[in-house]
């Protein structure tokens, strides 16, 4: 599939970028940029107008299965602190998911993430009553979509041994069967230390090392993983994650809000990404992350709320602000971050419009009413761009959204059977 995209205003907070021009695009990559590009023969041309084009944005960490719980009943108390959220509302949703619930969840919110312009995904699942297979639900519901996705499933000990094994083999299991393929990657996902003993974070760190990939977790999202690691060893959170091999340049570490000053270079050290994720860390009032100590390997992520990377941005740089801490730059630089890490996991360019970059573009229907250019972008994607603005998404060289429609899906059906898994899902809720 060739495509000439005709008379786009390119945009790129990755690598400062910006300017009129035509893009080709033949199979899954860009590989020509120019000015009055000339269409080849068996090419599709298409003409933007003039309208603005971003690459496809990166949501670094979130979890596909609460897309089911907008709108569900409140637990009957509500919950004091954070042990509490998990243990009255998230644990409680995630054990009552079944098969039926993982897929629509997956669909639900994958279609969400892509009229956003989010086109890769980096999920951490949990389905304890529906372990093996759960990620390749997952799989499915954003292969239909057409967008990307880096999956893993999350080991705990809070089911017991025998989900930790079934939840260790299905990473393994995943991680195995999506490599080399086009639109997925698996990770070893762990749920957080203070739910995992010794043996279960270093069965973890070694099936990381045997299939060289990295460990996604959540670290320090509250006082409560500090606290734990303390009585656990004497070393503490980081010291304790590092002991077992967890941190390492293909990890991903969720929160790090409550980390030492020392902590944060250990995780530069070591290269671990960090996922900064501003709304979900307000909502459970965990604390506010020092984004201005974390490395430059850090990126943005919605845990759990809808993949829409503008406002997890925005809500981002309105924290920060508020703190007197990290300035525009800093939340783009997070933006960017979701694209190197990208990179890294599919071994190819995210995050730019050049040549050789991996076709994921987002056409957005903006008119700025001031001057926009390369040096004053991040001012535009915070303040003037949103998903409402996401017209047409380009996912691996495939139109997987057009003129804010999804070819070849019926997205009313969809919403239909989305809305019946809930209301199921919810009643199932009460009775786990
Ligand atoms: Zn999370």
């Amino acid at each position: 599939m060739k495509t000439l995209l005709r008379n786009c205003v390119s945009l790129s907070l990755g690598d400062g970028s910006a300017g009129a021009c035509d893009l080709r695009i033949d199979g899954d990559l860009i590989t020509g940029r120019g000015r009055a590009l000339q269409p080849e023969e068996g090419e599709e041309v298409v003409d933007v107008g003039g309208r603005f084009v971003i690459p496809g944005l990166v949501c670094a960490h979130t979890h596909l299965y609460s897309a089911l719980s907008r709108g569900m009943p409140p637990p009957d108390r509500a919950p004091g602190d954070f042990r509490e959220i998990l243990r009255r509302v998230w644990w409680k949703l995630d054990r009552a998911l079944d098969p039926d619930a993982i897929y629509y969840s997956a669909l639900a919110g994958g279609l969400e993430a892509l009229r956003c312009g989010t086109t890769t995904i980096i999920d951490h699942h949990a389905s304890p009553n529906a372990i093996a297979g759960s990620l390749d639900l997952i799989r499915d519901a954003l292969a239909e979509v057409g967008i990307r996705g880096v999956l893993c499933y999350e080991v705990t000990d809070r089911g017991g041994l025998k989900r930790r094994d079934a939840g260790l083999r299905e990473n393994e299991r995943f991680i195995e069967s999506s490599a080399g393929t086009a639109a997925f990657r698996g990770l070893v996902g762990a749920h957080a230390s203070f739910t995992l003993s010794d043996a279960s974070l270093e069965r973890c760190a070694e099936i990381a090392r045997e299939y060289r990939t990295g460990v996604h977790i959540h670290v320090a999202e509250d006082m409560a993983d500090v606290r734990d690691a303390r009585r656990r060893s004497r070393t503490g959170l980081m010291r304790r994650l590092e002991h077992f091999g967890i941190s390492s340049r293909r990890s991903v570490f969720a929160h790090c809000v409550h980390l030492r000053e020392e902590d944060y270079r250990a995780l530069a050290a070591s290269g671990t990404w960090v996922i900064h994720n501003p709304r979900s860390n307000m909502n459970n009032g965990v604390g506010h992350a020092p984004v201005h100590l974390f490395p430059r390997r850090s990126a943005l992520g919605t845990d759990g709320f809808p993949a829409d990377m503008f406002e997890e941005a925005r809500t981002g740089y309105f924290r920060s602000a508020e703190d007197g801490k990290g300035g525009r730059g800093r939340i783009a630089g997070l933006v960017a971050g979701g694209w190197r890490l990208a990179a890294e996991l599919y071994g190819k360019p995210f995050g730019s419009l050049e040549p050789g970059s991996v076709a994921d573009l987002v056409v957005l229907d903006y008119r700025p009413q001031t001057p926009l250019h390369a040096s004053n972008a991040e001012g535009h994607f915070l303040f003037g761009l949103g998903s409402n603005s996401v017209e047409s998404v380009m996912a691996g060289g495939t139109w997987v959204l057009w003129n804010r429609s999804v070819p070849g899906l019926d997205e009313e059906t969809i919403a239909r059977r989305a809305s019946k898994a809930a209301a199921r899902l919810w009643k199932k809720m009460r009775e786990v």
